[in-house]
């Protein structure tokens, strides 16, 4: 059966890696949402919390609860939970999310402070303080994210900029915590000082900043992994799957093996997936791919910067379109 394995060596390599950037493993929220970005929400989120991070992000209140024993704080994104654990922290997006956030919770506010998706204005601050007083909300942290972390842009600096207004306006508050970098961000800071980084891509092995960065010792922690179903030997110029867009040009020895773009690999005409064992032979099945090989087992990817390149888009898209059905083991 296709399965994914998590090399938990490497996983706790670039934990180690980003906890040094970051001054200590308690100043890490690690970033689990989109099913920890394909690797597997509680496998993960077991073996972060058991490296001895203490703080988590996720998507919405349905990853939270399932990963609620692991950390002592849990930072939900986007998503207003009618449920809320002690532990849970909702991410206050913007006035509008505000309002909806049920009496008493704790929220950490967002800042907008360039990317112009969420988060308020600065000059919104006391009209979000005066709904937070009346709703009884704890106001537990201050944070903001980063539209151009990963390139040469003085955005990232106007952002700091505003970032650092927002603190100097909320410091006059007790017990708040600021929080700005992702990956990238703490990848190429010098000396962090806020309370924590919310890091995801870099903890399971990648990043997308230019060279001049520098180079950044990560270690990819997924590969994918499929079985073989059967082996065909194909004459001379017969034709093989939907479509017959694959012709052997010789006589061949072919296998099927069972992963496909049900799994959440891409079917595309254009661009021939290939695999670590060579092209797939014509079309992508839903459940299968057809390949010149004969292995009983086949690693599909065991790093995905090719195909993110080859299909134009970033490893973060493939890595969470793998399907929660497939089986995740921790080698
Ligand atoms: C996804 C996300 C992160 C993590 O970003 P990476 O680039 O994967 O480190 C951090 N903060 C917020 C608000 C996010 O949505």
């Amino acid at each position: 059966m296709a399965h994914i394995k998590i090399n938990a060596q490497d996983y706790l390599h670039n934990l180690k890696y980003v906890s040094n950037l970051a001054n200590g493993v308690e100043k890490i929220c690690i970033v689990l949402k989109d099913n920890a970005y394909g690797h597997g929400l509680e496998t993960m989120a077991k073996l972060a919390s058991k490296f001895g991070i203490n703080k988590a992000c996720v998507k919405n209140s349905n990853e939270a609860i399932k990963i609620k024993e692991y950390f002592n704080e849990i930072l939900i994104l986007s998503d207003i939970p009618e449920f809320i654990c002690e532990n849970f922290i909702i991410a206050a997006n913007s006035i509008y999310s505000l309002k909806k956030i049920q009496n008493n919770s704790k929220i950490h506010l967002k800042i907008n402070t360039g990317m112009n998706r969420n988060g308020i204005l600065l000059s919104e601050a006391n009209l979000a303080l005066n709904i937070i007083k009346e709703k009884n909300l704890k106001l537990k942290g201050i944070f903001t994210h980063f539209s151009n972390a990963d390139i040469l842009d003085c955005g990232f600096y106007i952002q700091k900029q505003n970032f650092l207004k927002a603190r100097n306006f909320f410091n006059k508050f007790k017990n708040i915590s600021f929080h700005s970098h992702n990956s990238a961000a703490l990848l190429r800071s010098k000396n962090f000082d806020e309370s924590f980084a919310r890091v995801g891509i870099a903890s399971y092995g990648y990043h997308d900043l230019l060279s001049i960065f520098g180079n950044f010792n990560l270690k990819p922690v997924l590969s994918l992994y499929a079985d073989k179903i059967s082996t065909q030997h194909i004459k001379k110029s017969q034709k093989i799957g939907y479509g017959g867009r694959f012709e052997a040009p010789k006589d061949m020895i072919v296998s099927t093996y069972d992963v496909g773009y049900g799994d959440g690999l891409f079917r595309n005409f254009q661009k021939t997936f290939t695999t670590n064992e060579g092209k797939v032979l014509g079309t992508m099945n839903m459940d299968s791919i057809s390949l010149e090989c004969q292995k009983d087992e086949i690693c599909v990817f065991n790093n995905v910067i090719n195909l993110a390149k080859e299909y134009n888009t970033i490893t973060y898209e493939i890595l969470t379109k793998l399907s929660l059905n497939i089986k995740r083991v921790i080698v």
